[in-house]
């Protein structure tokens, strides 16, 4: 990319969100390193057909550390509703424990990706985070994996409230021989790295990984590294089943990693360790997604 625009894309917040009906398979095999101070978590995602292992315990839970709700605001009444909070425009569910969302997400199967007897870690939501998308230059399809690319970046900012954006000069494409290069990601940076298929960057057939940096003390996310295999876009042109859609929703799973969305218990779910045909975004999916753009400064 030669463009040496300065101007900043904000990603916008007013696309409608689509309904998806999608083929994917996206298995899973997660594994978490504490690395000192700024502990590391890698993951693997494969669509490998063996045994999958997931992160799923209830020492993984979302926790209720939010006494001030006041985030809520701007939120749709079904998403409101779902993390039980009450007041105008809500309905209230039988057996529901009002203004605790953490309860309503975990008893929905969605799990935080970190946690501890403090809370959840997430990215502070009071300042910018910057997208940058490195696209290997052998990749088979550059256009559609940077299409596919703001597409998902697009949902991730609507759906969290995060202030994520994507500067015109942070769209690259790589040399393969730098792609091992590249400087790590920033403070308040994601930093996406599209690779070929079969790239000893990841593991045989992984078709994503995310690596996180977070503050252990403060339980806050301060940058994000994400691998992702051209062979989800392979994918998606080989079957004529699958669709570009698919290819959004596996790239998304991944950015749901990026702001602390663990797996989900529900198969359907967009951040199930498998992508079903039936994979959707679903509500508690947007409203695990809403829950991630909360954190005070
Ligand atoms: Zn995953």
């Amino acid at each position: 990319m030669s463009n040496r625009k300065q101007s900043q894309k904000r990603v916008s917040r007013t696309q409608i969100i689509k309904a998806f009906t999608r083929t994917a398979v996206v298995g899973l095999g997660c594994t978490a390193l504490a690395l000192g101070l700024y502990p590391v978590l890698a993951l693997g995602d494969t669509e490998a057909a063996g045994p999958v292992d997931q992160v799923l315990t209830d020492s993984n839970l979302f926790r209720p550390t939010h006494s001030d709700l006041g985030w809520s605001a701007g939120l749709t009444n079904d998403v409101r509703s779902f993390l039980t909070l009450t007041g105008a425009g809500t309905t209230r569910q039988a057996n529901q424990i009002d203004n605790n969302p953490e309860h309503a997400l975990n008893e929905a199967g969605m799990r935080p990706l970190v946690s501890n007897d403090a809370g959840v870690a997430l990215w502070s939501n009071c300042s910018p985070i910057t997208v940058s998308i490195h696209l290997s230059e052998l990749l088979n399809d550059t256009s559609a994996a940077k299409k596919v690319t703001l597409d998902a970046v697009s949902q991730l900012a609507i759906l969290t409230g995060l202030d994520i954006r994507v500067e015109t000069e942070s769209i690259q494409t790589v040399k393969a021989n730098d792609l091992d290069s590249l400087p790590p990601a920033g403070s308040r940076e994601i930093q996406l790295i599209w690779v070929t298929e079969g790239s000893e960057s990841l593991e045989d057939h992984h078709l994503g990984e995310t690596e996180l940096h977070f503050s252990e003390a403060q339980l806050e996310l301060r940058s994000a590294t994400v691998i992702l295999s051209d062979e989800i876009i392979n994918q998606a042109a080989d079957h004529q089943h699958r669709t570009s859609d698919s290819a959004m929703l596996s790239v998304l799973h991944e950015l749901g990693h990026s702001v602390g969305l663990g797996h989900s218990l529900d198969p359907h779910s967009v951040m199930a360790p498998s992508l079903a045909d039936e994979a959707d975004v679903t509500l508690a999916d947007r409203s695990a997604l809403a829950y991630a753009g909360t954190r005070q400064c």
